[in-house]
């Protein structure tokens, strides 16, 4: 990771924005001389034309020479590229980088200015549309709509976890039903759940219709036996898994599983999930196989040839290694996307506490601690190295932040996920498509997103490299539009005290 910290430092310091249009309402502009690249036309990108009017995109201009439209703003985006916002389809919004329940309490005045940086930062590295995956407090995401500047927000309401399964075994008993009370019922444990939450309360049918009642556009539900100290959680059944499909198709919402070994993925794949929310890292039984086995290729084949959604995730693994990297901390991109209260609070003593944590779980085991297995890396990198070659239905999401973990920063981590994915075995073409189109579609939001085509809201991103060339041409961002208000990059880093 230390490698690529200063390409990114060379960017940011060689991106003076153009900054006269900043701040600009959403009128009419024409952003014009720009080598426009959306992912429907990958064979004919060209220089062209994008007329922007009250916040939609009015027509591509696939001919250069076209003169500007009567009153509109003029853009030269001269040199430049132009592409659809990107689309980060899964991150927890409300969860705090490097911080646990008791830390976030304890630093309340660093949380909050986290809390307003943050859609700036999505849309310093370009996110213009997420979706968060598993609601847990909705005022931070009601703050978040709220925002000044921000991406556009969906979500999935709260999610499904199975009563005490994971996630919501990380919450002491007394308090779990309270932060997850969406959960599955599950009548072999009636003792273990508390008396107010009736049974019929809970189906797989009430949850999900909770969730599209609040607006949600997606189902998030989990298949984990766990790892570390709580290895043993309760997972769904089959027949449980079965009611939550025919519950998310009866009222239109995308089914996502988080789902990260062999057994897991197999489960949602067997079961008709839509998304599979996470590389495969554990496989189990077959964990120290180095070449990738045959009974997971014929999974993967059957995920590719579905078109089930992938969401590799690679940042959840590379997120925990930071804390064994003494230069993670020190890349010139970290502030601009957190304030320097909460940098310097990363850089302290306690801010580290984390660290001990990860050295208990099962996700970093010591081998790879020590550089001679990467095992969970390895096994995901193959993966999707396999299912970049059978053109997989790869949709780009980040999980940011994955665990208290300041290793999954807010637009940063998207950076990072596709250089991995990259690294991996993705082509360009496949990042951006992931990123953009594939997502807005996976989402059913694609008559609004994930192209620059006329009807569709105006969040746009000027590149001064193309996607096509390199990854690094995502760093290298000069203006932003959201609803068609153009926002120079530079004005989006954190600031002191915003
Ligand atoms: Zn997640």
């Amino acid at each position: 990771m230390h490698a690529r910290a200063g390409a990114i430092a060379l960017c940011l310091l060689a991106s003076p924005a153009a900054a006269p249009v900043s701040g600009q309402g959403p009128g009419r502009t024409w952003i014009t001389d720009v080598t426009i690249v959306s992912p429907e036309r990958l064979d004919q990108v060209g220089r062209g034309s994008v007329l922007v009017e009250n916040g939609r995109i009015a027509r591509v201009d696939r001919n250069a020479e076209t003169r500007a439209p009567a009153g509109a703003t003029v853009v030269s985006g001269h040199g430049q590229f132009l592409i659809p916002g990107l689309i980060d389809s899964h991150v927890h919004l409300a969860s705090i980088p490097g911080m646990d329940f008791s830390r976030e309490a304890a630093n309340a005045e660093i949380v909050r200015e986290y809390l307003v940086q943050l859609p700036r930062s999505y849309l310093y590295f370009g996110y213009t549309t997420l979706v968060d995956l598993a609601v847990v407090k909705p005022e931070v995401l009601a703050d978040f709509r709220k925002a000044p500047l921000h991406p556009d927000l969906f979500d999935c309401g709260e999610s499904l976890p199975v009563a005490n399964g994971y996630p919501m075994s990380f919450a002491p008993p007394a308090l779990r039903f309270k932060v997850f009370p969406n959960f599955i019922y599950d009548s072999g444990q009636a003792s273990s759940i508390p008396a107010e939450y009736r049974p019929e309360d809970h189906t797989p049918a009430a949850d999900v219709a909770r969730v599209k009642q609040a607006g949600g556009i997606c189902v998030k539900t989990y298949y984990e036996h766990g790892f570390g100290r709580d290895r043993h959680l309760p997972v769904m059944s089959a027949e449980t898994f079965a009611d939550v499909r025919r519950a998310a198709t009866a009222t239109g919402l995308v089914l996502m599983v988080h789902a990260n070994s062999f057994e897991a993925q197999r489960f949602a794949e067997d079961g008709g999930a839509d998304v599979i929310a996470h590389g495969m890292w554990n496989w189990g039984d077959l964990d120290r196989r180095q070449d990738l086995p045959g009974e997971i290729t014929a999974l993967l084949d059957r995920i590719a040839a579905n078109r089930t959604g992938y969401q590799p995730t690679m940042q959840v693994i590379e997120g925990l290694r930071v804390y064994f990297d003494p230069q993670y901390l020190g890349m010139p991109a970290i502030p601009k996307v957190v304030p320097p209260a909460m940098l310097m609070w990363f850089k302290s003593p306690e801010g580290a506490w984390f660290k001990s944590e990860i050295a208990d779980s099962a996700m970093t085991d010591s081998a790879e601690r020590a550089g001679i297995d990467r095992g969970p890396l390895r096994r995901g990198r193959q993966v999707v190295a396999y299912l970049a070659k059978k053109d997989a239905s790869f949709l780009f999401g980040t999980d940011t932040p994955s665990s208290p973990t300041y290793g999954n920063l807010p637009g940063l981590n998207g950076y990072l996920e596709m250089q991995h994915l990259h690294e991996a075995g993705l082509t360009l073409g496949q990042i951006f498509r992931a990123a953009t189109i594939s997502n807005a579609r996976a989402f059913k939001i694609d008559s609004a997103y994930g192209t620059i085509e006329p009807g569709k809201i105006a969040n746009l991103v000027l590149l001064r490299r193309s996607p096509l060339e390199s990854v690094e041409a995502y760093d290298s961002i000069s203006m932003v539009w959201v609803h068609g208000r153009a926002i120079a990059r530079d004005s989006l880093v954190a600031l002191a005290t915003p």
